[in-house]
């Protein structure tokens, strides 16, 4: 083919229009930005003879000029300069010092002493001027046609430059040159809406954070690698954000998706560059990390609960958020990443079964256990409506004279094939189901009916616990609930006493107060439940209007500990200067007994005493 970069040749013979087109499709089907680019520039290279090109173009999102295509550069000049980032003022700088053509075309000769170029640059007509220039690599002439949006702002530049065969080219060759200019526009225009497109696909559009798929993919990289036998194991951490749905719920979506920005934010901010963290679903984040060794993996998971626990400041009010993550090493015993996200999310959920706010690391019996669950969770809407769940109720006595002083009702499941289930087995699914208001308000209405019995039956000091949880705590109905129900039974309010944990206190930090107002002002008494096990505890028994609280069982098991001891001679002592009652959990032996009394405390429950019993059962007692 006769170059059209020779002066005589113009770009109108049938098959340099059809070598034009076939570069055109090329550009427009061109996989990447490079790709288009590097069809441009051999399509120059061929049609107009150049030797040399380089394309400089800027790629979205930041806009930077980069060096990104050099074709028949020596190996060593393209090793140094391509990819080089070029400054837009230096450049604009130095087409100033250039021969401009015509609109967005330069020419700098290789020659370019002050001298010279006075007397060349003065009266320059391109179609007039032929000159002889040196043609060494070194000091070569060069063209630049530049390209600009719409903004007037340059967006990249060709450069075919020399040796411009003692040349400058003729005017139609660099307007025909200006034809590749554009389609370098198109290519880049192009590559923004698939640069755009894949960013779609590959992110979260409200934390911003890579998503399942991209995750799915390194996961599988990594995964390959080590049946490979290549690279550093990694780990996957699954995390789930604790009670999220009740935030959603309560405070509205909007809220919810700032609490789900914040901490997407927060999870980028701690992994370094070698880690992805990805937004793998609803309130579900991954994180892969390089390494398995325990202490290395437990800093990262320290790092993570430490930095999700400072508050959430969210629109005047303040959250406190927790997390259960589940760990799983990508080790050769995986076949798929499926197998892999399984086991993690597994262990994410024994985490949350154990108190949530912590860490369970994926063991083999969990995946079964899992399975269990799974057929749980298509049975616990039929059991509520089947009513299979059945309220149990275990003394709190006075420890010196083991008289009953009130019941607590504890939720079992009559499960048809699995026999009784504990609240943990079964309470943290009806939570995520979204089904705790219809098992809270069975348990409500079943345990008031049952203590109007017991006070008709002339039991009428009795009282009655009943555990709430967050979500329940939560419900603005809660209080009319309550007073219907009383009144419904016609038990007096102050009977009632609502358990409520120190972390659902916490998860409601701002608005506790409020909360636990407005349930006292219903009548009923507020105490809180495991008390000691969360944080700040001092705080809220004096700010907030509580009557009694709960020494959590593991306070009470460390008795034997003089330690132990010391803190819970405290912890009595605290109750009687705030002037709330105070009741020991999860009494076993007698000592313990014994000793809970020699420290002042009154209140006791345990299977020492009683363990948790049917209804009849404690009518029986009482008798
Ligand atoms: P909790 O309110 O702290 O209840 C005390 C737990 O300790 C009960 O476990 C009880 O069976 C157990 N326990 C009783 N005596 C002893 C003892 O001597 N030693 C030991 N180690 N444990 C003892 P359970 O019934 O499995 O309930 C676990 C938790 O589930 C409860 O802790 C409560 O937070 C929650 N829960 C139970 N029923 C309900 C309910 O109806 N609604 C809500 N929201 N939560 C409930
Ligand atoms: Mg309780
Ligand atoms: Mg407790």
């Amino acid at each position: 083919m006769q170059p059209i970069g020779s002066v005589s040749g113009r770009p109108d013979s049938v098959s340099d229009l059809e070598r034009l087109f076939e570069i055109t499709r090329d550009v427009l089907e061109a996989p990447t930005l490079d790709a288009a680019l590097t069809s441009l520039a051999r399509g120059v290279q061929e049609l107009f003879g150049w030797r040399f090109v380089s394309m400089v173009a800027a790629e979205e999102p930041n806009g930077e000029l980069k060096r990104r295509v050099m074709l028949g550069y020596p190996e060593e000049i393209v090793k140094e300069r391509l990819h080089e980032n070029v400054d837009r003022e230096a450049f604009a700088a130095m087409l100033g010092h250039a021969v401009r053509f015509f609109d967005d075309c330069y020419f700098f000769p290789a020659e370019r002493d002050a001298e010279w170029e006075r007397s060349i640059y003065t009266g320059f007509n391109p179609n007039e001027t032929k000159r002889q220039y040196p043609n060494q690599w070194q000091e070569r002439d060069a063209l630049v046609l530049t390209l600009h949006d719409r903004d007037g702002v340059m967006i990249g530049y060709m450069s075919p430059d020399g040796p411009l065969n003692g040349e400058i080219p003729a005017v139609q060759t660099l307007r025909a040159m200006q034809v590749f200019v554009n389609l370098m526009g198109l290519a880049l225009v192009n590559a923004r809406s698939q640069s755009r497109l894949q960013y779609e696909a590959t992110h979260d559009s409200m934390t911003a954070l890579p998503n399942r798929t991209v995750f799915s993919l390194q996961l599988a990289r990594k995964l390959e690698a080590v049946h490979r036998g290549e690279g550093e194991p990694h780990s996957v951490l699954y995390l789930d954000l604790d009670e999220f749905k009740a935030i959603n719920d309560t405070l509205g979506h909007l809220a919810g998706d700032d609490v789900l920005k914040e901490t997407a934010q927060r999870l980028r901010m701690i992994v370094d560059e070698r880690s992805l963290v990805a937004r793998m679903a609803g309130d579900k984040f991954a994180v892969l990390i390089p390494g398995t060794s325990a202490p290395a993996v437990q800093s990262v998971l320290d790092t993570i609960h430490e930095t999700l626990r400072r508050p959430y400041p969210m629109a005047g009010r303040t959250l406190a958020m927790t997390a259960s993550i589940g760990v799983v090493s990508v080790d050769q015993g995986y076949t798929s990443i499926a197998e892999v996200l399984r086991d993690a999310e597994t262990a994410m959920y024994r985490a949350k079964t154990q108190g949530r706010d912590r860490n369970a690391i994926f063991t083999p019996t969990m995946h079964e256990e899992a399975l269990q669950r799974l057929s749980l969770r298509l049975d616990l809407r039929e059991a509520i409506e089947e009513r299979q769940l059945v309220v149990m109720y275990q003394p709190i006595v006075h420890l010196d004279t083991r008289h009953i002083e009130c019941v607590e009702a504890l939720l079992r499941w009559n499960h048809p094939e699995q026999g009784y289930l504990a609240p943990a087995a079964f309470l943290p699914l009806a939570e995520e189901m979204g089904l705790m208001e219809p098992v809270g308000r069975f348990v409500l209405d079943t345990a008031c009916r049952d203590l109007a019995r017991w006070h008709q039956a002339g039991y009428s000091n009795l009282g009655l616990n009943v555990n709430l949880s967050v979500q329940e705590v939560l419900q603005p109905s809660l209080p009319d609930f309550l007073r219907k129900l009383t009144r419904t039974y016609s038990v007096d309010p102050k009977m009632l006493s609502l358990e409520i944990t120190e972390t659902s206190i916490l998860q409601s930090e701002h608005r506790a107060a409020g909360i636990l107002d407005t349930l006292k002002a219903v009548g009923v008494d507020l105490c809180i439940d495991d008390f000691g096990t969360g944080y700040s505890s001092l705080q809220y028994i004096t700010s907030l209007p509580i009557d009694s609280f709960k020494i959590d069982q593991s306070f009470i098991a460390a008795l034997a500990d003089p330690k132990g001891e010391q803190i819970v001679r405290l912890l009595v002592g605290l109750g009687e200067a705030c002037g709330l009652r105070v009741t020991g959990e999860g009494i076993e032996t007698q000592t313990q007994a014994k000793t809970l009394m020699s420290l002042g405390c009154t209140s006791g429950q345990g299977v020492y005493f009683h363990a948790p019993l049917p209804a009849q059962d404690i009518s029986a007692l009482l008798r």
